[in-house]
């Protein structure tokens, strides 16, 4: 059985926007403002380092960072859960629903996910487009603050959980890190260019696989095999 780990924001779905609207409004609620700057791309990064990164553009020390984030998280969920029951432009990416449909009855792939979300709003939002049911484990952001950590805790689950060893794990992201991190645990990756990253700059990682979506859901299969 080979396992493929998938990222979520920007690889399986896109929410346009109301993950971030969930931490800016927590974030205004806990220290009174919720303007971030956008001096680089949240995208690829875990929940509990973005949400540290914006602390520190706050001007709070890294101490007083990490001793907010648990707080500010338990708010995060409560807007997130709210603006995702709001929100009328979710978007599952093209090709999404039929690969994990296609994937979800054949014996050779198990499935998992590998995100930087923290696990209570990886599963707010893949419920609210039904996609939960494909993801019986999964790491998260909550699990680790590096995406390398974290894959690996998604993996050893998934061992647990299908109770086999994995003949190869593919992790399947749409930005460099996706990739990096992939290859740190010795995975083999699948860019997807539908999200957050553009196909250059995937390319310059050197996935094993890189396609602009998902598809052609019978070619993706053939090269996972
Ligand atoms: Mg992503």
């Amino acid at each position: 059985m080979k396992l493929l780990l998938f990222d979520i924001d920007g690889t399986l779905i896109m929410t346009h926007g109301v993950g971030m609207r969930g931490l800016k409004e927590a974030m205004r609620e806990m220290v009174g403002t919720s303007q971030i700057r956008d001096l680089f791309s949240f995208a690829g990064l875990t929940d509990q380092v973005i949400a540290e990164r914006i602390l520190l553009q706050l001007g709070k020390s890294q101490e007083e960072a990490t001793a907010l984030v648990p707080e500010l998280f338990r708010r995060y969920l409560v807007y997130l859960r709210r603006f995702l029951a709001e929100a009328d432009h979710l978007e599952v990416l093209p090709g999404v629903r039929e690969l994990l449909s296609r994937l979800e009855v054949d014996p050779e792939f198990g499935l998992a996910l590998g995100t930087g979300n923290i696990e209570q709003g990886a599963r707010l939002k893949l419920e609210q487009v039904d996609l939960n049911r494909y993801f019986p484990v999964g790491g998260f952001g909550s699990d680790a603050r590096q995406r390398s950590e974290l894959l690996q805790v998604g993996v050893d689950r998934a061992r647990k959980h299908y109770q086999t060893h994995f003949s190869r794990v593919w992790v399947v992201g749409d930005t460099p890190h996706d990739i990096r991190a992939g290859r740190e645990i010795g995975a083999s990756v699948l860019a997807v260019a539908s999200g957050f990253a553009s196909r250059e700059s995937l390319a310059a990682e050197q996935p094993d696989l890189l396609l602009d979506n998902l598809v052609d859901v019978e070619g993706v299969v053939a090269a996972l095999e």
